[in-house]
């Protein structure tokens, strides 16, 4: 199986071949820590981490690198207001963003360089962009002189003087050569605190944004490497100014594949911004307050649910929408345990490792289902990191599982052969729902939520049904409505019944 991934820069879907056979470089554009991280920053990072996982599982070895931002002109009136030093307020957002990214289960980064700490390569990048006529000084500012970049504009397929049309007066105010000029490094202003003014050979000053991330990619990566990534708001101007300044500066290719994420649409339609209430709505959609009220696994779940490309709706129903499915994985997991004797969290076996004796013909049928869907899950992956896809081949499985667990009523008829059958499927579940780092660890309670619900609601399922098949449909109708009093809704679906809260 070849894995294929969609290029912006040539707007295909390409054979994926790294620089350098058997290692990937990644790049994702990180976060500016000028205010605390909303769910729409935590996309690019948890798409990475699938995209991580998965390179590994192919036998990759993989370095992953994310910048922060942390000189940037949002970052200093941020600063000012909050009353504090700009590394204090920086360092505080940083460990924040770095905490939500772990309890999303982003814990595969390598290396998060900070802006302010490399500030050495960012002024040899820019000398070596002014020796090679690319850059120009003006007052104590650098600009990129985009005239001198042949192909600028290639990410985004414009050409300069459409991209910039109407920016005239910009041109005269900053004393720039060309519309499109950007700033390489920006002279030091008299009302900056001194701790984000830095030396260089124009005089005092700081670095324009997107000189940061080609020195850094570089420095780690080298001047060569695999994947650049980012949101599809960073394509133009800051993706096209990054392959600007790298490639002038080496004359070599910058990233080999850039890949870009959807950005989230939230259901804020209809407040506009000036509206009180959208700040109220805009501060829900932060992740420190999301992660108080949901699951990591849930919004991480929901991020997965979406091909990466794709615009993600985030809402309450498509949270709920989530949730209820989601669940349903966990139902299924408690059902295997009962019936299989073994956690499905710990079991290692896998269906290909089970041997089929031939005295079961639903031993041979579960085993020969799972390692299709395998096939079915890692050509999804494969095919540019389709984690929808992937998802819905896991939710396939899940059907396959729990009709075979109607079939053999193994959950009260213990049967050898089916049981091992079952932990084999079970490890193999387990593990593809891993590589997008779902299934990882146990759903965490939270305030005496759905925890213990689940289990009491499992055994009036449980035996509901018992009753059902013995035909006592007056019992299972008196189990259904009394529960429904209490507000607990019971759902037969084609993969068993779920429930949820009224
Ligand atoms: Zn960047």
């Amino acid at each position: 199986m070849t894995l294929r991934v969609y290029n912006t820069l040539s707007g295909e879907k390409e054979l994926f071949e790294p620089v350098i056979p058997g290692k990937v470089g990644i790049y994702l554009c990180g976060p500016t820590v000028y205010k605390p991280a909303h769910i729409g920053h935590a996309v690019g990072p948890v798409i990475f981490d699938a995209i991580k996982r998965y390179l590994t599982y192919k036998g990759y070895q993989v370095t992953w690198v994310v910048n922060v931002t942390d000189v940037e002109d949002k970052l200093i009136a941020a600063a000012r207001d909050a009353g504090k030093s700009v590394p204090e307020l920086a360092r505080e957002l940083e460990q924040q963003y770095v905490e939500c990214m772990s309890a999303l289960g982003v814990r595969s980064i390598d290396i998060m360089p900070r802006a302010s700490e490399h500030i050495a390569e960012i002024i040899a990048h820019i000398e070596r962009l002014i020796a090679r006529g690319a850059a120009y000084v003006v007052a104590g500012d650098v600009y990129f002189d985009v005239s001198r970049d042949e192909d600028y504009g290639k990410l985004t397929h414009r050409n300069p003087e459409e991209q910039f049309a109407g920016t005239r007066e910009g041109l005269v105010q900053a004393a720039k050569r060309n519309p499109g000029d950007f700033a390489l490094w920006k002279a030091a202003k008299p009302d900056e605190p001194a701790e984000v003014q830095y030396d260089s050979p124009w005089g005092r000053g700081r670095p324009g944004w997107h000189i940061e991330c080609s020195a850094m990619a570089m420095k780690y990566l080298g001047q060569t490497f695999d994947i650049h990534g980012g949101g599809m708001d960073l394509k133009f101007p800051h993706h096209e100014n990054e392959i600007a300044q790298a490639e002038t500066d080496t004359c070599k290719p910058f990233a080999k594949y850039w890949l870009h994420n959807g950005l989230t649409r939230f259901n804020t339609k209809k407040i506009s911004k000036s509206d009180p209430e959208f700040e109220k709505v805009m501060q829900s959609l932060q992740l420190t307050n999301l992660l108080a009220t949901h699951s990591p696994e849930l919004l991480r779940f929901l991020i997965l649910q979406s091909h990466y490309r794709s615009p993600i709706d985030f809402s309450d129903q498509a949270l709920a929408a989530s949730k209820t499915a989601l669940d349903s994985l966990y139902r299924l997991l408690e059902r295997i345990q009962r019936a299989s004797g073994a956690d499905p969290y710990e079991v290692s076996i896998l269906a290909e490792q089970v041997k089929d004796d031939g005295t079961h013909p639903a031993v041979a049928e579960l085993l020969g289902t799972a390692i299709r869907l395998q096939v079915r899950f890692l050509e999804a992956m494969d095919d540019d990191f389709n984690t929808a896809g992937a998802i819905g081949v896991l939710f396939d499985f899940a059907g396959h599982v729990n009709r075979f667990l109607d079939a053999t009523r193994l959950e009260t008829n213990a049967v050898e052969p089916l049981r091992t059958a079952l932990q084999g499927a079970t490890g193999t579940f387990m593990m593809l729902a891993r590589l997008l780092g779902l299934l990882i660890e146990r759903p965490q309670k939270r305030g005496g939520d759905d925890g213990d619900a689940q289990k009491l609601m499992d055994l009036f399922i449980e035996v509901r049904k018992m009753a059902r098949e013995a035909k006592q449909f007056q019992l299972a109708d008196v189990i259904r409505d009394r529960l429904a009093e209490l507000g607990f809704v019971l759902e037969d679906g084609q993969d068993g019944t779920r429930w949820r809260r009224a």
